[in-house]
């Protein structure tokens, strides 16, 4: 059974010095980042990646990011850096973005699921700098959460399901963002969205004049398809209660489809504050105003997790619009819903 430290309004150095012991002798940590909690290990420990996995029921195929706190430790994990990655690196880390490289042979191929590639991350989030400055080590850490299930954005909605499996779980209170980093992979010097996340396309073409986000961003990948993030092709994000994605460009009519839709049912509805008073159930969580992405961003995958411990029989999420953080939120969203879409 793991431990629980309380670092939310500070850093209790006693405590850090046990964190990076468990770090050094291959155990495992779960910490905050501003995008959602990692669960992680010493990247360079293949042990200690592989526990990991076991922790998180993941599957082997499914790479590790790689958490670094400066530059000098992506240098001397990655090679072969272009000019436009090395821009990408300036202008986004620290920060919620992580940027696919060639890896060097000491990263073990446990952590990068057998590719030559390496998912680097330098989170900015203060607790997860702190140790990883501290460990002199990257730390590799997918998110906190049992592999399908939404990402863990605070202690509380996590430590049922996680805290038997680690060593300790440091609460550094509610993430900022609620979002995983945005994963680019650069290809003829286009960088690739992978996975959309806080920073968006419009943010990366202030930085290099054009960037793609790849389909599987929002189609639902064939069987045995061959993906260039093999995340892609799991289940992600999902509560256990069947969801649907209701989203129209009109959100009045959305609301009205939302009401037809959950008549006589069980239903639970994860939705926008304006359009409380109107749904005709008492089953219902309030993400945020309809037009502010960021509130929106930061309270899914909590929603996600509230909605499924209220034993309704479906569950119906009003959907945003795709722009800036709105096509994260929206593609988290379809793989909740197992692309369950009405639009
Ligand atoms: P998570 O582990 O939940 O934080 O998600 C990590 C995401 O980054 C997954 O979608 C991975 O597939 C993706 N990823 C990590 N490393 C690589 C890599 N080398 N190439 C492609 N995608 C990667
Ligand atoms: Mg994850």
């Amino acid at each position: 059974m793991g431990k629980i430290f309380d670092w939310k309004t500070n850093i209790k150095e006693k405590e850090l010095n046990e964190v990076i012991s468990v770090l050094n002798e291959g155990g495992l940590v779960v910490f905050p980042t501003e995008t959602v909690y990692g669960i992680g290990a010493n990247a360079l420990d293949e042990n200690a990646s592989k526990k990991i996995y076991e922790a998180k029921g993941r599957p082997s195929d499914n790479p590790l990011i790689v958490h670094v706190s400066d530059k000098k430790m992506i240098y001397d994990l990655t090679e072969n850096i272009s000019l436009v990655e090395q821009k990408l690196i300036d202008a986004f880390m620290p920060g919620p973005f992580t940027l696919i490289l060639k890896k060097k042979s000491k990263i073990p191929s446990s952590v990068s699921a057998g590719l030559n590639t390496v998912g680097i991350r330098m989170p900015s989030n203060k607790i997860a700098h702190t140790i990883i400055e501290k460990l002199g080590k990257p730390i590799a850490a997918p998110s906190a959460n049992v592999s399908g299930r939404p990402s863990g954005t605070n202690i509380e909605d996590i430590k049922y399901e996680l805290l038997d499996r680690v060593s300790i779980m440091i609460d550094g209170g509610d993430t900022d963002i609620g979002l995983e980093s945005t994963v680019v992979k650069v290809e003829d010097d286009i960088p690739v969205i992978l996975r959309p996340g806080k920073i968006s396309k419009e943010d990366i073409e202030k930085v290099v004049k054009e960037a793609r986000v790849d389909k599987n961003v929002f189609e639902e990948p064939k069987e045995n398809a061959v993906v260039e993030s093999p995340g892609m092709k799991h289940k992600h994000y999902a509560p256990k209660t069947r969801c649907i994605l209701v989203n129209y460009e009109d959100k009045k009519k959305q609301l009205e489809e939302i009401n037809k839709m959950i008549e006589n049912k069980n239903a639970c509805v994860i939705g926008f504050k304006e359009h409380k008073p109107f749904i005709n159930t008492n089953k219902f969580i309030n993400i945020g105003k309809i037009d502010n992405l960021n509130e929106i961003s930061k309270n899914i995958f909590s929603s996600l997790r509230k909605a499924d411990n209220m034993n309704c029989d479906l569950i119906v999420i009003e959907g945003t619009k795709k722009e800036g953080i709105g096509l994260a939120i929206m593609n988290r969203l379809i793989r909740a819903c197992n692309y369950d879409v009405k639009e």
